[in-house]
């Protein structure tokens, strides 16, 4: 993995956003992310490429997380608060997001690290590696069994199939 900053190899990344090297280089990844955010919002929340990598599959699950916070109803909003606010936030939400889709792929995708500090749980490859690129099919087939379906996401099953995909 490169830095997105630099090129340096990098060693963490930020969920959705993209890998770094150094302590300058998350701060400049830091400020890209909002413009990163605005831009997935703009985007159809279940639209991903044909095959996904490891950050293309973060970035999709960010954008996810993204679209959830903001359609969430105010109730629902309330019941989080009182419940469980750490889900109010992006990065939490993500991860939430991305261990359960993680857990449905199961090991014929993922590779589990063994040891993973905790405050290194928001950064990318910090847990996980894909043995393979996930297919486009495979990951909403994953958000249906996952029950992780957006009002909006639900355009995403009529759309035709790609003639790409295998
Ligand atoms: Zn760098």
């Amino acid at each position: 993995m490169k830095c997105d900053v630099c090129g340096n190899p990098a060693t963490k990344g930020i969920v959705g956003v993209g890998a770094f090297c150094s302590s300058q280089c998350e701060e400049e990844l830091a400020r890209k992310q909002n413009d990163l955010r605005v831009r997935l919002l703009s985007e159809p929340p279940g639209s991903m490429p044909d095959e996904l990598g490891l950050k293309e599959f973060e970035m999709f699950i960010y954008k996810l997380a993204l679209h959830f916070l903001k359609e969430m109803p105010e109730e629902g909003r309330e019941t989080l608060r009182k419940k469980n606010p750490s889900l109010l936030r992006v990065d939490e939400l993500a991860v939430q997001i991305k261990n359960k889709v993680l857990g449905i792929l199961g090991r014929r995708y993922v590779a589990w690290k063994k040891s993973v500090r905790m405050q290194d749980r928001y950064l990318y490859g910090s847990f996980y590696k894909l043995r393979q690129k996930l297919p486009r099919a495979k990951v909403a087939a994953t958000l249906v069994e996952g029950m992780i379906v957006l009002k909006s996401g639900r355009r995403m099953k009529r759309r035709r199939p790609s003639s790409r995909r295998r």
